[in-house]
């Protein structure tokens, strides 16, 4: 019995010491996202841009780099890509303009920073990680975030840049279908369609060899977002946290991810419980769905372990592993 049990041990003990390693995570918004409404080309696109997207970050701490960077790197591609709703095809507010936010968070010395409602900055997340490294705030919104990113050195585009011919029909669509709404129907629950609006976010988490992590998220918020409403993904704690416990990036309906400050109370719930990254990350999601909302998130915690617990039928999602090995998934 006792050497039955030693061996039992022992299998254990070898199986966490053979655990998957992973030292990068990314997600390209959660949302109605079905098979059936995917071409086979739009799927390659989609798979093509997150790999490598996976890639340059890994690149980035493979070579020794902060897991600020890595992220960097990451979320510099999806939001160059117009597949994402981020920075060039990011959505339409009411009035047919783009407005964007982004933040970042590094686990050392909890450093972060953000901007909100800008236009001209054509990666938000360099502005964001640039009000961490070189302004005493935390967020910056609107024209100062512009001025600032200007004195910075960052690339400004007109606003036209971030037009997309798909997402400005989805605004027509949106404002099409809110015409036709009653009046009074100020609804806190929306139908399908509504759903699709507010999704396809980008963000991601690494995880360097100094053992510190980093979160990042960007988004356009969300198709038809009217009197410069900012969602969670700028808000440290709610879209966007990162402690010595774990990295975590939320998407999905930002109200919802604000309301319960989603991503700092999944790293309560493994600092203060004890919980493991994925309890944690299911439970945050579990809390969403019984308020009514929806989405999904990415956790990497400081052992390497991931979490990608979302509750819409599909999630772009990626991980790569210490060692390069990559994955990535649309469907449930
Ligand atoms: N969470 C974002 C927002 O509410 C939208 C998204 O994730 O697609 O602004």
């Amino acid at each position: 019995m006792k050497k039955l049990m030693l061996l039992v041990g022992l299998v254990g003990f070898t199986m966490t010491q053979a655990q998957t390693k992973y030292v990068l995570v990314l997600h390209g918004g959660a949302g109605t996202i079905t098979k059936a409404s995917m071409t086979p080309e739009k799927e390659a696109a989609y798979k093509a841009a997150l790999s490598q997207a996976l890639q340059a970050g890994y690149a980035q701490i493979k070579s020794g780099e902060t897991a600020v960077e890595a992220v960097a790197a990451a979320i510099e591609i999806l939001e160059n890509s117009p597949l994402f709703n981020a920075g060039k095809g990011a959505v339409f507010t009411a009035e047919g303009k783009n407005e964007l936010d982004a933040s970042i968070m590094y686990s050392k010395n909890l450093q972060a920073g953000a901007v909100a409602g800008v236009s001209t900055i054509k990666n938000p997340i360099k502005a964001a990680i640039a009000v961490m490294r070189y302004s005493p705030h935390v967020l910056l919104i609107g024209k100062g975030a512009e001025e600032f990113a200007s004195l910075q050195h960052l690339e400004l585009v007109p606003p036209e840049y971030f037009y997309t011919a798909e997402r400005y029909k989805s605004l027509q669509k949106f404002l099409k279908n809110e015409a036709n709404k009653k009046p009074t129907s100020f609804s806190s629950t929306p139908s399908a369609l509504e759903v699709d609006y507010k999704f396809g976010t980008v963000g991601a988490v690494a995880l360097d060899h100094a053992g510190n992590l980093a979160a990042g998220t960007s988004t356009g918020g969300m198709t038809g977002k009217k009197w410069n409403r900012v969602g969670d993904a700028p808000l440290i704690g709610s879209g966007t946290y990162a402690n010595s416990w774990v990295g975590v990036s939320a998407t999905g309906w930002g109200e919802f991810f604000i309301r319960t400050a989603a991503a700092r109370t999944l790293a309560a719930k493994m600092e203060y419980q004890g919980k493991d990254v994925k309890m944690a990350g299911q439970e945050v999601i579990q809390e969403i769905e019984k308020l009514g909302g929806d989405g999904g998130l990415i956790a990497l915690d400081k052992n390497g372990q991931v979490s990608t617990p979302f509750n819409t039928s599909g999630m772009y999602r990626g991980t790569i592993t210490d060692k390069g090995e990559i994955e990535v998934q649309i469907y449930r």
